[in-house]
């Protein structure tokens, strides 16, 4: 067992638990403070549990065992509790077998599987970014907060973004805005979205001028391949008579 201590457990982030199966870890637990007992105003507990709920579903979607991830809530001086919640936890996990092996998924594939959810997470804190603040008071809402159609649409329905080569007008706004440098930029050049960089925060859809709307947004469907290099000079009207 590795201990990691952070300040809350609000801060333990999606990508921190898919990291550790990444890893080979077999199970993660999380042991937060009471509900209605945060030191902060920021409630971190109630992040901390929708966030493992919504965890739980996903690991589902990849074929991953829900139990293999687990919060508890305790209070600092409950030093017997954690001690009891930890040792079960460990007895459950070990007997899921190692993680992958005990599902039936080969270390390459659930690799695979996690990276692929791992580079949408920003996409999933964004589209349910709502849901993730809400302040679940009733633990019967737990099972059905979030639902195994409402994952599986969240991945069939994953949002590209696309840029127009057509309307694109080289203004540059959209890759000085762009958190992950996904925009192929440079002046003069029509502008193409590096769609394995691309963590589908929607920046550049809002970032782009109205008067170009270069910027589409594709839901579900393929996204068209990116302009070849040698076409992106962009030639203007004026200079072209
Ligand atoms: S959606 Fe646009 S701004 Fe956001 S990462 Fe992708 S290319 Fe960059
Ligand atoms: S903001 Fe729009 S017009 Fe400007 S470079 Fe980006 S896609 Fe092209």
């Amino acid at each position: 067992m590795r201990l990691i201590r952070v300040m809350c457990s609000g801060r333990v982030d999606l990508s921190f638990v898919l990291r550790a199966f990444s890893n080979g870890i077999d199970g993660v637990f999380i042991g937060a403070c009471h509900l209605n007992e945060c030191n902060y105003v920021t409630h971190g507990n109630y992040h901390a549990l929708n966030m493992v709920l919504l965890c739980k579903r996903i690991m589902e979607h990849i074929g991953l065992n829900p139990e293999r991830l687990r919060i508890e809530f305790m209070s600092g001086a409950e030093a017997g509790l954690f001690i009891e919640s930890v040792n079960g936890f460990i007895n459950k996990v070990k007997g899921l077998g190692p993680i992958g092996q005990g599902e039936g998924i080969g270390k390459d594939e659930l690799k695979a599987r996690l990276a692929e959810i791992t580079r949408l997470v920003p996409y999933i804190k964004v589209v349910k970014n709502e849901k993730l603040g809400t302040r679940l008071l009733n633990p019967e809402e737990y099972d059905s907060f979030f639902t195994k159609d409402e994952i599986d649409r969240l991945f069939s329905e994953v949002i590209s973004y696309y840029i127009d080569p057509e309307k694109c007008q080289a203004c540059m706004t959209c890759a000085r805005r762009c958190p992950a440098e996904a925009i192929i930029s440079a002046k003069g050049q029509i502008h193409v979205i590096n769609q394995e960089k691309c963590i589908k925060c929607g920046t550049c859809f809002e970032a782009c001028p109205p008067k170009f709307k270069a910027v589409k947004k594709i839901a579900g469907g393929l996204v068209p391949p990116p302009l070849p290099e040698d076409q992106r000079t962009i030639v203007r009207k004026d200079k072209e008579k």
